[in-house]
């Protein structure tokens, strides 16, 4: 494929402030409503972390005709234009279709592209349908954007503006969440930043914190999360568990570190042991390297969680530290008479494990923790070990997978925070007990 070097924005794009991207979202799936648009969401959120503005939102049919015309409009009004959806190999996956047309260029077949998704297909012992070759096809002069996760790469093209000189720049990815991320990510990311004047590189770091919500975290942070903070400090939610995300930019990447380092020591200073690891970490990652690290082992019994908590602790087994998790009771219901302590002792002497972790319902009219008592739904979480037991009542909020989320993660951290007692008194600054 071609390879049209240096950046190729239009000529008022000289600064970070004067380049402006327009992010596009194709599919009728989108115009109809049947799906929401997260992809938009995120990259506009993503272009934000880099410096540069979103002027413009734009979603579109898998219409050929609607396609042509708003990338004609975008092409005028944004220096980088970034698009998710339609490179599938179906017949309503158009947006080769109309970048070509736009650009007024004809597609070309990639012959690495080509073997690249047959290999694929060989891989699975599958044989390469006919209308996946669609998706080697590039129009010319276009760059490939690498696709490690899936079958369709994506597309950097520019594109010709016809009321001044200069091009826009489009990058067109696959709508799949997780693809599309990966490749802004390994690629486009990285391309956006390098056309930014005096951008050397870009460098994250994510901190991961559990027990307290997104509000409270960033009260504790005084003038950390805010907007033009260098290094840039964001922060998101899933399910609970609050990620702070810190990217700096610097000349090289030890520049970036450097940068880092202080801004990560003040985050971990202010939360104490709310901070329970660091990228793709997970509280139950953190729960079996507690473990691990007191050389204890743990089972679990559950009355009402749907047992998401040996779920996610036969997850991180499989990544993680081997044989930690001696296994889940997951109950339909609690007995008669029968307390969570005595639950979690049970299990304790049954499996033979050094810990055992119980939940279930407090409130007896409760069937299961997804009901609510008067809107807030209770739980008791107890922690079997040798030294004794550790209980607490949970007040849980939110929906019905979230309550389920929530009271899961809120349990399993509950092995992190009583085996490893966190340096000083284990309270975030300015708390109290
Ligand atoms: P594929 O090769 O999977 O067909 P594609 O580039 O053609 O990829 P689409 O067919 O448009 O992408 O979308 C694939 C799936 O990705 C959709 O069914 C939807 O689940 C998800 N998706 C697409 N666009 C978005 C979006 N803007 N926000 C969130 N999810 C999306
Ligand atoms: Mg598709």
């Amino acid at each position: 494929m071609a390879t049209s070097s240096g950046p190729s924005v239009g000529e008022r794009a000289t600064t970070a402030e004067t380049l402006r991207a327009e992010v596009v979202s194709i599919g009728d799936e989108l115009t109809t409503g049947q799906r929401l648009d997260t992809n938009s969401q995120w990259i506009s959120r993503e272009l934000g972390v880099l410096g540069v503005p979103v002027a413009f939102h734009t979603t579109i049919t898998d219409s050929l005709d609607d396609g042509i015309a708003a990338f004609r409009i975008a092409a005028e009004r944004a220096e980088i234009i970034v698009v998710t959806g339609g490179l599938g190999p179906t017949a309503d996956d158009l947006t080769r279709d109309v970048l070509a047309r736009v650009a007024g260029v004809p597609l070309d077949l990639s012959a690495a592209a080509l073997a690249d998704v047959e290999a694929r297909f060989a891989r699975r012992a599958v044989p390469c349908p006919e209308s996946n070759r669609r998706q080697a096809l590039f129009p010319r002069g276009s760059r490939i954007i690498a696709n490690p996760e899936g079958t369709a790469p994506g597309i950097d093209l520019d594109l010709p503006r016809t009321s001044s000189a200069g091009n826009a720049r489009v990058f067109a990815l696959p709508g799949v969440p997780g693809e599309m991320r990966t490749m802004w990510q390994a690629t486009v990311g990285p391309a956006i930043l390098a056309m930014l004047p005096g951008a050397g590189t870009i460098r994250f770091r994510r901190i991961k914190c559990f027990g307290a919500g997104e509000s409270a975290i960033e009260a504790m942070l005084p003038d950390l999360v805010r907007r033009g903070r260098e290094p840039l400090v964001g922060i998101t939610a899933h399910e609970a568990t609050i990620t702070l995300r810190i990217a700096a930019r610097g000349r090289d990447l030890a520049a970036c570190e450097a940068a880092i380092a202080p801004t990560e020591a003040v985050i971990r200073e202010c939360l104490g042991g709310i901070v329970y690891g660091t990228e793709d970490d997970e509280v139950e990652d953190a729960a079996l390297a507690a473990l691990a690290t007191a050389g204890a082992t743990l089972a679990t019994v559950e009355v009402g969680s749907l047992g998401q908590i040996a779920g996610l602790l036969a997850a991180a087994a499989a990544r993680g530290p081997e044989g930690r998790f001696r296994g889940g009771v997951v109950l339909p219901a609690i007995a008669a008479g029968i307390t969570v302590t005595e639950l979690a002792r049970q299990r304790r002497a049954d499996s033979g494990a050094t810990h055992a972790l119980a939940i279930g319902p407090i409130v007896p009219v409760a069937e299961a923790i997804g009901e609510s008592v008067g809107g807030v739904t209770m739980v008791e979480i107890v922690l079997a070990g040798p030294d004794g037991i550790t209980r607490r009542e949970h007040r849980l909020g939110g929906a019905g997978t979230v309550r389920l989320a929530r009271a899961s993660k809120t349990a399993i951290d509950l092995v992190r925070t009583t085996l490893v007692p966190p340096a000083g008194d284990g309270l975030p600054r300015g708390a109290t007990r």
